[in-house]
């Protein structure tokens, strides 16, 4: 069965290390929408080395969390273009109460809603061990600031999940599974009916 959605917004929620990325990219490709990541947007300022790269690098390699304008107006940019009209899967954005109601309003301007939120959860063991036999390290994967990272989830986390879990939108998702069980359980609430 493929989902009857004329547009597909899907939001993907979890801690640093529960594979958000991974399962972001898996649901992009396999329904045909783009994957806008906050976390690649900056590292690609960074990189870049655009005013707003400098700006954030610091907060990034810390695993602070950069300033809600600075995020926002990424997303709202991205939301904005031609090709995320068809839908989107957002990631790494929302990370607090705050911004959830800052993404309303960007997708209330662009006259769009969300049609899933995803929780994917995991132990804060779980993510340290994933963490340390990550082959590639980031410079944010280094044990300070995952712990850093780890934290700021444990303190905007709860009001984010329950800003979502009152409007009836979240679903959790064991994140602990393998990544072809965890993108199994996703495509399948998906490709549910709300209510069935
Ligand atoms: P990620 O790749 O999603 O783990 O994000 C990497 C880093 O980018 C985070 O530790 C933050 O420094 C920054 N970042 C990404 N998304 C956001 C956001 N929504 N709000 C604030 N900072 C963010």
């Amino acid at each position: 069965m493929s989902p009857s959605f004329s547009s597909l917004n899907l939001v993907l929620l979890g801690p640093p290390g529960s594979g958000r990325s991974t399962q972001a990219a898996l649901l992009a490709e396999r329904y045909r929408i783009p994957h806008v990541s906050t976390g690649d947007m900056l590292r690609d300022e960074i990189e870049k080395g655009t005013a707003r790269g400098l700006e954030v690098e610091e907060a990034l390699n810390k695993g602070e969390l950069v300033s809600n304008a600075v995020v926002a107006g990424l997303v709202l940019q991205r939301l904005d273009a031609e090709d995320c009209t068809r839908g989107f899967v957002l990631e790494g954005f929302p990370r607090s109460a705050e911004q959830a109601a800052v993404l309303d309003g960007v997708l209330a301007e662009l006259g769009r809603g969300i049609e899933r939120v995803f929780l994917l959860e995991l132990s804060d063991d779980e993510i340290v061990r994933r963490h340390n036999n990550r082959e590639v390290q980031r410079e944010d994967d280094r044990e300070e600031a995952v712990r850093e990272r780890l934290r700021v989830y444990h303190a905007e986390g709860p009001a984010l999940i329950d800003y979502y879990r009152k409007r009836g939108q979240l679903v959790p998702v064991n994140g602990a599974r393998g990544v072809d069980e965890v993108s199994d359980v996703i495509r399948q609430a998906i490709e549910t009916p709300v209510g069935a």
